[in-house]
């Protein structure tokens, strides 16, 4: 008999999930399903498009393991498809003396994640990018730029040849049957051996819509971005990165000439009030209810209020967010930056109010569900589809034991 899959969510961890479950298993009548019109509707669409190297992430983890692997899966996937990609390395700068200390462990972290890294001084800092200030840096060849909707778009036509991709069905329950699952979207509904849940920024509803219990809560972050107006950027040449905070999961303003070939400095990273919400005039009283009365966001906003008001200053005021940027690029003018689009992250929670830190998947019988894919799960997508299938072939297998 035909196995049926079902994957909610058509980011792109849901659309290289359905690509690898074809690679697979062939023979498997694969569906997607988004409750918005279009692929990478959210944060697979609203992202800075860098293919990370993996310098950053704990030695051993999913998230360094699988940067690794899925920066080579996406290099090698654009250069089939004719998807526009550049490997334009980046640089890591040092601008105060306490940084020096953070920049060599973060070297040391690199090394021993396998990424080709070298510490440079400030000579070699201004050779590479001649407008950027710094004590030193760190130079990451292997770092480069992508359009991820083009991938999304991509890998969406590829499904077309073997699956179907349903658009504006949202998914509103998951039910249990014996040996398999209902789907229940707005419209209609089907029966799956097996549903696979990548819905980023509703992952931890979807995941309660289907009886699971995991614990976990998504908090949305919102991402702004700037954009050096033309005659500035040619300031920029590549990608320029701070001394990210050890602590922080989120890598500080930075600088990123894009595919399209803008510069782009950003994101930022506020609380968002709603899951979707791109402006701070995007409010959904639910969401930000929820997230308000959750302890888990008090006891977040007990640890990172400084941090917290420092991004949000930065987000209404021009003048505070020209004065971080300056920190790399002295030479910017007031006139020189115009506000530009904005992401949400999704990220995860737990009950005391810790970030989740890696990547989190979780099997509970015929649903798997992707719980955490923050950074760099764009670029490690097509790795950390091929461990989705890994987990689905187990979970299948066990139904027929
Ligand atoms: C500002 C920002 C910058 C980033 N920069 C980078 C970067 O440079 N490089 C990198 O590698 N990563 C980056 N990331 C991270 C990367 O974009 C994400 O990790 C990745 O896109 C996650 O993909 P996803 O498929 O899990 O989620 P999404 O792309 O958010 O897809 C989830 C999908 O699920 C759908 N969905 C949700 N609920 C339902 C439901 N009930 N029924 C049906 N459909 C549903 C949504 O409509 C959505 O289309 C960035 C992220 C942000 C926000």
């Amino acid at each position: 008999m035909t196995t049926r899959i079902t994957i909610v969510g058509a980011g792109i961890i849901g659309l290289a999930t359905a690509r690898a479950i074809n690679r697979r298993l062939p023979e498997a009548a694969v569906t997607v399903v988004d409750k918005a019109s279009t692929v990478a509707a959210h944060q697979s669409g609203h992202n800075s498009g860098v293919l990370h190297s993996g310098i950053y992430y704990t030695p051993g983890s999913m998230r360094a393991r699988t940067c690794r692997e899925g920066l080579q899966l996406m290099e090698a996937y654009c250069d089939e498809n004719q998807i526009p990609w550049k490997r334009c390395g980046k640089v890591i700068v040092a601008t105060r003396e306490d940084e020096l200390k953070r920049l060599d462990a973060l070297r040391s972290r690199g090394l021993e994640n396998g990424v080709d890294c070298t510490k440079i001084d400030r000579q070699a800092l201004g050779d590479i990018e001649p407008h950027v200030n710094g004590l030193a840096g760190l130079h990451v060849p292997s770092t480069g730029v992508v359009d991820y909707v083009s991938v999304c778009q991509t890998l969406a036509r590829e499904l077309n040849g073997h699956g179907k991709l349903l658009l504006n069905q949202g998914v509103r329950r998951i039910e249990r049957r014996s040996g398999h699952a209902r789907i229940i979207t707005d419209g209609a509904q089907w029966d799956s051996d097996l549903v696979i849940s990548c819905c980023g920024l509703h992952a931890d509803r979807v995941a309660r819509a289907s009886g699971t219990r995991s614990g976990i809560r998504i908090l949305p972050f919102r991402g702004e971005y700037w954009k050096l107006r033309p005659t500035a950027a040619p300031m920029v040449r590549g990608l320029v990165y701070p001394v990210p905070d050890p602590a922080m999961p989120f890598l500080g303003v930075h600088f990123t000439r894009t595919i399209h070939d803008d510069v782009e400095a950003g994101p930022s990273a506020v609380p968002a009030l709603s899951r979707e919400g791109y402006r701070w005039g995007d409010i959904n009283l639910f969401d930000a209810m929820e997230s308000a009365c959750a302890l888990r966001t008090w006891k977040l906003a007990a640890r990172w209020w400084k941090n917290g008001l420092g991004e949000i200053h930065r987000s209404l005021s021009s003048t505070q967010a020209l004065q971080s940027m300056r920190h790399l690029l002295p030479e910017l003018g007031a006139g020189d930056i115009e506000r530009s689009v904005s992401g949400v992250r999704a990220q995860a929670v737990d009950r005391d109010g810790r970030l989740i830190d890696d990547f989190l998947i979780e099997a509970d019988g015929p649903v798997i569900h992707v719980l955490n894919a923050p950074s760099p799960a764009a670029t490690a997508s097509l790795a950390i589809a091929e461990q989705i299938v890994d987990r689905g072939l187990v979970q299948l297998e066990s139904r027929e034991d």
